[in-house]
């Protein structure tokens, strides 16, 4: 017998409330029931995305959502600056030129942040910029980036600041009023404790009248008419009434935590990540890391890929590996959503036998783990 563990930066464990509430019979969605549990969504994701602007959700992962906000924002020809850091950094820049958008990239080595002077250097030379792309938390390299840096170097300018939090959302810190971000993607399948399938976007006054200039192609994913039905609490096309059902017990949780008590916890845990990976004697891979996941370098003489293999096959972990250029160097453990104390140091442990059971001379088993409860003890809640 092997329990599986999920610790991958999504799709995240699902609470058993979320999971057991979706199980009841299938109901209809322009019934009362339905309309009560949707306002009340509606009201928990405003609280999740902090904001008092509305927040839309679509049937769709939240590549539907980032594809939503450029072409409900932009026309063809138009100009984008888009912080590529990563994979989906560079998803934004795809997502652009797949629509006809200039795209001007400021390129940022995987494993760093975008310093927001960058930002502001691009703005001031090319006055045609209509929006800034970048992303929370950049999941590919364990990168947080500065939204707020951003947000005040943004200020005064006409460019939207719109921010791809799918991961990062619920873990790591995002003001989205007060920073002054104008759109925040989002997705059911990560810190809002939900299965996937679930995309959302969060509108400012100064997106929603960038809406009504856009003229790029859209019609499931336009934002108009979501908004339209979202003031009747309906929406455009059938929702996908179980996953709603079951973000709304995840976002009640989310409420009785609270959202400054749901941030520190993941801050104490990636604290305590970063503490185990060092204890064990590996490197970090990310010079700016966040809450959401933590990236460790996979040691030399050692195979990523069978690393990952073997955590997931005699372990039951399963962590996420590296993508693209990082494909085999790197290891992810997420720390994200339904996540606690005990989860984290299984991650850890699973590592410490793996590296062991391949040969990897250096490791001390227990190492990390200790280093990691230590961290844990010392900052307790
Ligand atoms: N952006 C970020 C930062 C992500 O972590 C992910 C998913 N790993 C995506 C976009 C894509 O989301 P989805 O797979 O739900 O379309």
């Amino acid at each position: 017998m092997r329990k599986k563990r999920l610790m991958a930066p999504g799709p995240t464990p699902v609470p058993e409330e979320s999971l057991l509430a979706m199980a009841r019979p299938a109901f209809h969605h322009r019934t009362s029931t339905f309309m009560e549990m949707f306002q009340e969504v509606n009201e928990g994701l405003k609280y999740a995305f902090q904001t008092s602007n509305p927040v839309l959700t679509f049937a769709s992962s939240g590549t539907g959502g980032m594809e939503g906000a450029v072409v409900n924002t932009l026309c063809a020809g138009d100009t984008a600056l888009v912080v590529r850091g990563g994979k989906f950094g560079e998803r934004w820049a795809e997502i652009c030129q797949s629509y006809g958008v200039k795209v001007v990239p400021i390129d940022v080595e995987w494993g760093r942040a975008v310093e927001p002077d960058q930002i502001a250097k691009e703005l001031k030379k090319n006055a045609a910029i209509k929006a800034v792309f970048t992303t929370l938390c950049e999941t590919s390299t364990a990168v947080l980036t500065d939204i707020e840096g951003v947000g005040k170097i943004m200020r005064g300018t006409d460019a939207l600041l719109v921010v791809d939090a799918i991961s990062g959302l619920c873990a790591d810190d995002l003001r989205t009023d007060v920073w002054g971000v104008d759109i925040v993607v989002g997705a059911s399948q990560k810190g809002l404790m939900t299965p996937p399938g679930l995309a959302f976007v969060s509108l400012s006054d100064r997106a929603r009248s960038a809406m009504s200039k856009s003229t790029l192609p859209k019609y499931y994913f336009s934002f108009q008419k979501a908004l339209k039905s979202l003031e009747k609490t309906d929406t455009a096309f059938t929702p996908a009434v179980p996953l709603v059902v079951a973000l709304s017990k995840s976002l009640a949780m989310l409420k009785e935590e609270t959202l400054e008590k749901v941030l520190a916890r993941h801050g104490r845990l990636a604290e305590a990540a970063r503490a185990g990976v060092k204890g064990m004697g590996l490197e970090l891979f990310s010079k700016a890391p966040g809450n959401t996941v933590t990236a460790l370098k996979v040691p030399d003489g050692v195979d990523g890929s069978e690393l990952y293999k073997n955590i997931m096959e005699s372990f039951g972990v399963t962590l996420a590996g590296g993508q693209g250029m990082l494909k085999g160097k790197i290891l992810r453990i997420a720390h994200l959503g339904y996540c606690d104390d005990f989860d984290l140091l299984n991650a850890l442990a699973a590592i410490e036998m793996a590296l062991k059971k391949m040969g990897y001379k250096q490791i001390e088993v227990g190492a990390g783990v200790v280093a990691a409860e230590r961290a844990l003890a010392e900052s307790e809640v």
